[in-house]
């Protein structure tokens, strides 16, 4: 294992902001993994994990080491009646990922396709998407523990998954290394289409004729129409989380703007869509501080000078008190710094 220095990682991180890792390890392997984080405990570095860099802000210089999960493998571990285990390495690419499920007609992840980055940063935020959540489908993830250098394994109950949520965003932040994880894959076709924007896109095709293939592929198409390709104009995805406010709040908004967007997000609560917020509010296209809102979604941020992250975190900035005075909701940002 190569540990480099002065890297840059504008090539790295999906949203293109200028950074540099003092010291940068790519680690092919747990026992990389393993010397990497001993490297840091020797030298007295702060270690900061980087994965895709697809939901992530990057300070301009990252003075401690920089490490890239970079283990490859996916093999089936399990295989029952209706299910099949398959443990995937953490440094798979996802989308590749969910393309190998299809391959062996296996169901559960069809929804999620095209989400940039990897395996291994997947649970993190229990990545989400058309009605699905990594969750779904989840069994179990093996993590190194960064400063004993332990394997722990996790249970789904102990990931403490919730909306863009995780325990590893938590209460364990900064405090493990996912090395791989483990799927419960259906055999049988059961899908998951009522989310509105595939249930519409879906719908001149009748239901015996569906498979993961013809999901995965409607979804990939409605994402390539809404989100920017990160390689043409940069980007992390959805900068905010869908607000969750008590379904009160909702009637109340409801009275004012018939149509709010709005999903049920368990008993009593409701999930506002940030998107219709920010375009309401009249954001949608803007450009400020050298940053732009995605003109065909709102929730979308772009960097297209591919200056530094100060400047969309400025531009987020104004968009969070600009809703907060208008609806008294509090923007979440979703991506996360990353320093060490
Ligand atoms: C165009 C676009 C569309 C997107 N659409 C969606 C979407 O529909 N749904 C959704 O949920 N997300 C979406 N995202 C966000 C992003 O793709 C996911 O959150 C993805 O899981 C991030 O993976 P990554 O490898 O790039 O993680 P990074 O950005 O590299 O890292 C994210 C966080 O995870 C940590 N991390 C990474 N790998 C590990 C590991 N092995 N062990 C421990 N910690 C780790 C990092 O330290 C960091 O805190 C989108 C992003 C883009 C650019």
């Amino acid at each position: 294992m190569k540990i480099e220095e002065h890297v840059n990682l504008q090539p790295l991180n999906t949203l293109a902001v200028p950074a540099s890792a003092r010291f940068f390890a790519r680690a092919t392997s747990e026992q990389e993994l393993r010397q990497a984080l001993r490297w840091a405990q020797k030298h007295e570095r702060a270690v900061a994990i980087l994965g895709g860099g697809s939901n992530c802000l990057l300070p301009e210089k990252i003075l401690g080491l920089v490490v890239q999960p970079a283990l490859r493998g996916i093999k089936v571990i399990e295989e029952g009646d209706r299910y099949t285990i398959v443990r995937a390495a953490a440094g798979e690419n996802w989308h590749r990922f969910v393309l190998w499920t299809l391959s062996q007609s296996l169901c559960g992840i069809e929804n999620l396709a095209l989400i940039p980055g990897s395996v291994g940063a997947a649970p993190i935020q229990n990545i989400g998407a058309y009605g699905v959540e990594l969750k779904d489908v989840f069994l179990a993830l093996r993590a190194v523990n960064r400063k004993t250098l332990e394997i722990v394994e996790f249970n789904a109950a102990a990931c403490e998954f919730g909306y863009r949520e995780s325990v590893f965003k938590n209460r364990l932040r900064d405090q493990y290394v996912i090395v791989s994880v483990d799927f419960r894959l259906r055999r049988s076709p059961e899908f998951r289409v009522d989310y509105p924007a595939l249930k519409a896109a879906l719908a001149g095709i009748s239901r015996s004729r569906l498979t993961a293939e013809v999901i995965a592929h409607t979804v990939a198409t409605i994402r390539r129409e809404k989100l920017p390709d990160p390689s043409v104009l940069p980007n992390c995805g959805s900068f905010f989380k869908n607000p969750v406010v008590a379904n009160g709040v909702v009637n109340e908004l409801k009275g004012l703007y018939p149509d709010i967007v709005y999903f049920p997000a368990g008993e009593g609560y409701s999930k506002i869509a940030a998107g219709w917020l920010i375009e309401k509010s009249g954001w949608k296209g803007k450009q400020a501080f050298d940053a732009r809102v995605h003109d065909k979604q709102a929730l979308v941020l772009t960097n297209p000078l591919h200056k530094s992250a100060k400047n969309v975190i400025k531009l987020a900035g104004a968009i969070q008190s600009s809703i907060r005075q208008r609806y008294g909701i509090e923007l979440e940002v979703e991506p996360q710094w990353l320093g060490a």
